[in-house]
């Protein structure tokens, strides 16, 4: 696998926990939305730890983006990269990653499992073949979401905000259930993509296998 310099060009939280970072894109680097590369930090003590991330931008555009949340609870990667900043350097691999588009179907996202589905959208919005697309965004709380202006942009009425640790008036609220996917999705033969933590990603595809997915039309990150 190829290995890449690239300096940070810009770094800014974009919520309480999650940071987004600009950086530089190498010559010819190409990846399809919904793929990510292994980061490292390039500093001694850190080079050598690389974790997965999503990029978040279009493929045509001439910087790379990473919308990363971070960890305080122990002095990980991404503890590290909460306080890094423009001009360090990072490490990337090649692009890889199972989560790309196979046509229409219903998205579902856990907190931060929402990176690919960012790439996808912005890529189906600029080609205007966002219709008929669903997505179902579970977070914590409001203040979890991030980019929530823009997927309502994008979405519109498709969008359907999940929020398992409060009731906000005109939202959902607690677990996904079987009975909100057999609400909410109605149709398990179409394409499904899921994404977030693991618990979450395991749980839901065996409940989603459950009510008649296939798990060829399940999309997941193996
Ligand atoms: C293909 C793929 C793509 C991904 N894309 C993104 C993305 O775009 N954005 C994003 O934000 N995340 C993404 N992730 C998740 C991301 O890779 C992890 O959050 C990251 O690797 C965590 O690294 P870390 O070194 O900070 O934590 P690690 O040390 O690797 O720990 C990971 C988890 O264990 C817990 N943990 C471990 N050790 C301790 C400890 N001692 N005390 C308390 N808790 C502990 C952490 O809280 C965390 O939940 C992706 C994951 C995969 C597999």
């Amino acid at each position: 696998m190829g290995k890449y310099l690239v300096k940070i060009l810009d770094a800014e939280f974009i919520n309480h926990d999650v940071k987004k970072f600009i950086v530089e894109k190498p010559p010819g680097y190409t990846f399809i939305p919904g793929q990510g590369a292994e980061v490292s930090i390039n500093l001694p003590e850190w080079k050598e730890l690389a974790r997965p991330f999503t990029f978040t931008c279009l493929p045509d555009l001439n910087y790379l983006e990473f919308m990363i949340k971070i960890y305080n609870d122990h002095a990980g990667v991404t503890n590290q990269l909460g306080k890094t900043n423009a001009g360090v350097e990072l490490i990337i691999s090649d692009a890889f990653g199972a989560i790309t588009y196979k046509g229409p179907g219903v998205f579902i996202a856990g907190g931060s499992g929402i990176t690919p589905f960012i790439a996808i959208f912005r890529q189906l919005y600029k080609n205007n073949q966002l219709r008929g697309n669903k997505l179902i965004y579970s977070n914590r709380t409001v203040e979890d979401v991030i980019l929530f202006p823009e997927l309502k942009r994008m979405l519109r009425a498709d969008l359907i905000n999940f929020f398992s640790h409060e009731n906000t008036i005109g939202f959902a609220f607690h677990q996904i259930d079987r009975n909100y996917l057999i609400d909410v999705i109605k149709d398990f033969s179409q394409v499904i993509y899921l994404c977030g933590p693991e618990t979450f990603v395991k749980d839901l595809s065996k409940l989603l296998v459950n009510l008649g997915a296939n798990t060829e039309s399940l999309v997941v990150e193996q």
